[in-house]
């Protein structure tokens, strides 16, 4: 794949939606590793240094926000993008997620379409080319598979 294999860091509590995640995302042909707590989030981070994180906000003791604030604190961790996945977005979480230094906020369900599309914007710069034709592959094959949607 270009620019190497992509690894995303998934973090999220619910069991079934991990599992979900990892099968659509290995699919994608990326790495995944998954961490379940915002405490593993940090310290998955920068033990992996993935090339996204797509960051639950509601996590059992730390949440998602102070997880992220922590990732961007970290000069080793900082400059990885960090996504976040709500079922409130538009809540004041979304707003202090991004204020912690998240990238963008999706609201939950989210389509393989959208985790695609912010792979391409903040992951692997400098190989658009590269990126598109390979991008348009997986829309091919994706395109007989249903929509497939990750809550
Ligand atoms: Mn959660």
């Amino acid at each position: 794949m270009m620019c190497g294999t992509k690894k995303i860091l998934i973090v999220e509590d619910n069991a079934d939606l991990c599992d979900l995640f990892t099968i659509t995302l290995k699919r994608l042909g990326l790495e995944i590793a998954i961490a379940i707590t915002g405490e593993e989030a940090v310290e998955r981070a920068s033990a992996m240094k993935p090339d996204l994180i797509l960051m639950d906000i509601r996590l059992p003791k730390m949440n998602g926000v102070e997880a992220t604030k922590q990732i961007k604190a970290d000069p080793s961790t900082k400059d990885i993008p960090v996504v976040i996945l709500s079922a409130f977005s538009m809540s004041s979480h979304g707003r202090h997620a991004i204020e912690a230094g998240a990238v963008e906020v999706l609201q939950k369900p989210v389509s393989v379409t959208e985790i695609e599309r912010v792979l391409n914007k903040y992951s692997c710069t400098g190989h658009e080319a590269q990126t598109e034709s390979s991008s348009a592959s997986v829309s091919a094959k994706r395109s007989q598979e249903t929509s497939n949607i990750l809550h």
